[in-house]
């Protein structure tokens, strides 16, 4: 019910998706001008290394042999046989999930924190910065710029730098420093877009720092590939010529490109997209140039977006809030190759107990979005008599999320 492949097999090449994207990928633009950003305009941020792979149409990049070191202390991640999860279920699908819970952050962040913190340290960047929400990313950014001896600031939602001290905590313990976003305002409960600008505002101003990016760019997605390319391998040791479809949640995008990039090239293959009723950015945003950052100060992205001062709901306990969504996300879902679809919070942490109860873990509840997904999928392949093969990625463990569930278990979460 495991396929597990030898350190030997973590992927020595990222797959970059560019060369196969139904249609060409439209520019970021600078926020000033509105023109075309060059790398010069991105050098005050992201290392050179960084720039080309944003920019790159090679189908295929090294991972360095530094990078891949690191990446052997929990990869490659198992892949696993939903089987108790189809019996309760009563399906004929055979479901299977990418183990991405079992890196040291706890989720699929760590496989591009820890390329971005060497690629920053091979040009003598000695600082980062980032934001984060409830910690998931600033925990995974920690961890690798402890390994690779470089400093980590961490901007924190504040409402999340309140409400949930344990990922403060683990980030601290990799030897981060974690302050509440808005800085310049201590009432407002802050957001993903105050958090980046002011995690862009310290790197651009501080000749020693860069900035760093947990998902939405194409080189974010482009690290994330290991996942899809060690599935598509296990998959073969599990006996499947191919899945069906291939389901991943979708905050920024990167656990789902990770997984369902490399499959893209295979027209047989279908890949969906699952989002929170109560940021359905694929589903209800406009497709249209907006900023990463609600002050306006990041690149322009072609993009699916509610707009760039989007807040969920206050009653939206499960992650996946940010207003856009990855370009490359976008391109596949606005030209038909990917399908998105949303859920409310409720249905959701239903999925996330009928798991728990029936395979053992506790699913994140972003993770949780795309096991609604896989559920439903499931029951539909029941009705069709079909034993569809459903591959998801399991993007991390909801053990510092136990105050949702609490309120899940004790009916004080409520749909919008
Ligand atoms: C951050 C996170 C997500 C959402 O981010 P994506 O970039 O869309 O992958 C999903 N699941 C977990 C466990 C996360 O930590």
């Amino acid at each position: 019910m495991r396929w597990n492949l030898p350190n030997s097999r973590v992927p020595e090449a990222w797959f970059n998706v560019v060369p196969h994207l139904p249609a060409p990928l439209e520019p970021p633009l600078h926020p000033g001008t509105r023109e075309p950003v060059g790398p010069d305009d991105l050098a005050p941020l992201f290392p050179m290394a960084l720039i080309a792979q944003e920019v790159s149409a090679d189908p295929w990049i090294d991972v360095p042999g530094a990078v891949l070191d690191v990446l052997k202390l929990w990869r490659p991640t198992p892949l696993v046989r939903a089987s108790r999860l189809e019996e309760a279920l009563g399906t004929p699908a055979r479901i299977y999930y990418k183990d991405e819970s079992v890196s040291p952050a706890g989720s699929h962040k760590p496989n591009t924190a820890v390329p971005q913190a060497f690629f920053n340290k091979l040009e003598g960047v000695e600082r980062l910065t980032t934001e984060t929400g409830a910690g998931q990313w600033g925990s995974a950014l920690c961890f690798a710029t402890a390994l690779f001896g470089q400093e980590c600031k961490v901007y924190m939602v504040r409402a999340s730098y309140n409400q949930k001290p344990y990922r403060r905590v683990m980030m601290e313990t990799w030897g981060g420093s974690v302050v509440p976003s808005p800085v310049d305002d201590p009432e407002h409960p802050g957001s993903l877009g105050t958090a980046i600008s002011d995690a862009v505002r310290d790197a651009a101003t501080r000749e020693d720092t860069h900035y760093s990016l947990g998902s939405v760019l194409n080189h974010v997605l482009l690290h994330q590939t290991v996942i899809g390319l060690e599935a598509k391998e296990q998959l073969a040791m599990a006996g499947e010529e191919r899945p069906d479809i291939v389901i991943g949640c979708c905050g920024g995008g990167s656990n789902l490109g990770g997984i369902a990039l490399p499959f893209v090239p295979d027209p047989e293959v279908e890949l969906l997209a699952v989002e929170p009723a109560s940021c359905p950015t694929l589903t209800e945003g406009r497709y249209e140039y907006d900023f990463g950052d609600t002050a306006g100060m990041t690149p322009l992205l072609s993009m699916y977006t509610l707009g760039h001062d989007f807040i969920p709901p206050s009653i939206h306990a499960g992650g996946l809030r940010y207003h856009g969504d990855a370009p490359i996300i976008c391109n596949l879902v606005k030209h038909g190759r990917m399908r998105a679809t949303a859920y409310p919070q409720g249905k959701v942490f239903e999925a996330a107990v009928q798991f728990a109860r029936s395979q053992g873990t506790i699913p994140a509840p972003e993770t949780s979005h795309a096991i609604r997904a896989v559920i439903d999928e499931a029951l539909a392949a029941k009705e069709d008599g079909r034993p569809k093969v459903i591959l998801f990625n399991y993007s991390g463990h909801g053990l510092l999320d136990l105050s949702a569930y609490d309120d899940h278990l004790h009916g004080r979460l409520i749909d919008a």
